[in-house]
């Protein structure tokens, strides 16, 4: 008999989740307020809590610590990159561009000035070279690579993931739940499941539910425009702030960004920092402008990343009642670039658990062998 999943949200980590659980051989229903549409019909005030349609979004190679610091990350990021190239190469339309990626940094950090053409290659970062001086935009900047990424459209992406999802036989459901635990209350029969059970209920709402202490979020403004952008450029000013540019391709423009405000809540786009965002971006890539030589602004951004101190929560849980909940939610910054890692993680959590480790973990060696 397989397996009956429920996946709660339809961003890109439960559509990733949704899909490779299906992969797996299991029956898979999504429950979730929000799902993907056309990005202009997304309405930025009433959907501001889902993330995924304000996202670049692009991949930027975060380098691990010496100490290990976001190595599981940079995994996850890994498995990622080679599913986006496979799904570029056959699927046309799926909204991913593979392009190269630029970095400037004005006071780069250990992680960065010990970035060797070796140390690349040991993490695998595809494209990999080191700029020469004179290859910076300006004086201010001492450190800078280049390195092969992707970068995409974010719900052309992830009406692509729903579209293959529902293809193969999953079911969706437009619902507001109060609590997690609520799912197990739900009638089976309406979520699309036989023999009245939920082996498994993967919580890939964002935010969570609101009883994490480790979730933050971290508001960013970001500014679209028209101008056609040939590759994703980020530069990291001593002062802390950033300048960006995300191609989304499929007509759907470039993101320049963009801000980084822990717990801050407002709505509101502002016009002295959209201001600030495209100056700071032609003065980095002048390219920028084309040959009309402006700017042709499209929309104000405004978007919450589901931060966590500590990093994502990628674990399973059993709830009172014995439910098991496996978690895959507080992804930031990185939801895009870490989706599929995270996909595979929640796969073998799952399987873990129904193998009999109630908390969904197993042991690397045997989480290798496993296929539900
Ligand atoms: C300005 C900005 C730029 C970014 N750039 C990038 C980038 O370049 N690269 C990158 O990788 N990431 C980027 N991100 C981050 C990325 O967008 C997020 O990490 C990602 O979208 C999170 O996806 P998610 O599926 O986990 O959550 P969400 O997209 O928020 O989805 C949550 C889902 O859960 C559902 N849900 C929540 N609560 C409930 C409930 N109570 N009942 C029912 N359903 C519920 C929602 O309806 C939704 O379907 C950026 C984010 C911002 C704001």
């Amino acid at each position: 008999m397989p397996r009956q999943v429920l996946v709660i949200g339809a961003g890109v980590t439960g559509l990733s989740c949704a899909i490779r659980l299906q992969e797996a051989g299991c029956i898979v229903t999504i429950l979730a307020k929000d799902f993907p549409a056309p990005f202009p019909t997304i309405d930025p005030l009433a959907q501001i809590n889902y993330t995924s349609p304000w996202g670049g979004a692009h991949n930027r190679w975060v380098v691990p610590s010496p100490s290990g610091e976001n190595a599981r990350e940079h995994a996850f990021a890994l498995a990622t990159f080679s599913r986006m190239r496979a799904l570029a190469e056959s699927e046309p339309s799926v909204g991913i561009t593979f392009m190269k990626g630029i970095e400037y940094l004005e006071a780069p950090p250990a992680e960065y000035t010990s970035l060797t053409p070796h140390r690349a290659a040991e993490l695998q970062l595809p494209g990999f070279r080191l700029l020469g001086k004179e290859e910076f935009p300006d004086d201010k900047i001492t450190w800078g690579c280049e390195y092969d990424t992707w970068s995409l459209n974010p719900m052309v992406y992830c009406s692509f993931l729903l579209g293959r999802f529902t293809f193969r036989g999953g079911q969706i459901r437009k619902r507001e739940l109060k609590d997690i635990k609520e799912v197990f209350a739900l009638p089976l029969g309406e979520l699309g499941f036989e023999a009245g059970r939920i082996d498994a209920v993967v919580n890939a709402s964002g935010y969570g539910f609101g009883g994490d202490p480790n979730m933050f979020i971290t508001k960013g403004q970001t500014c679209l425009v028209a101008n056609e952008c040939d590759v994703t450029v980020t530069r990291q000013n001593a002062d802390g702030s950033w300048n960006f540019s995300v191609p989304r391709g499929f007509n759907g423009g470039t993101i320049i960004g963009g801000t980084k405000d822990v717990d801050d809540w407002n709505t509101k786009p502002s016009i002295e920092i959209r201001e600030k965002l495209l100056a700071g971006f032609r003065a980095t890539y002048p390219k920028i402008l084309g040959e009309a030589g402006e700017y042709r602004v499209l929309a104000d951004i405004v978007g919450r990343r589901p931060t966590r101190k500590g990093g994502p929560r990628i674990e399973g849980e059993v709830v009172s009642g014995g439910g098991f909940v496996m978690h895959a939610y507080g992804l930031g910054g990185r939801g895009y670039e870490l989706s599929w890692g995270v996909a595979e993680e929640v796969v073998k959590g799952v399987d873990g658990h129904l193998k009999g480790h109630p908390k969904g973990r197993v042991a690397s060696e045997t989480v290798a062998k496993c296929h539900l």
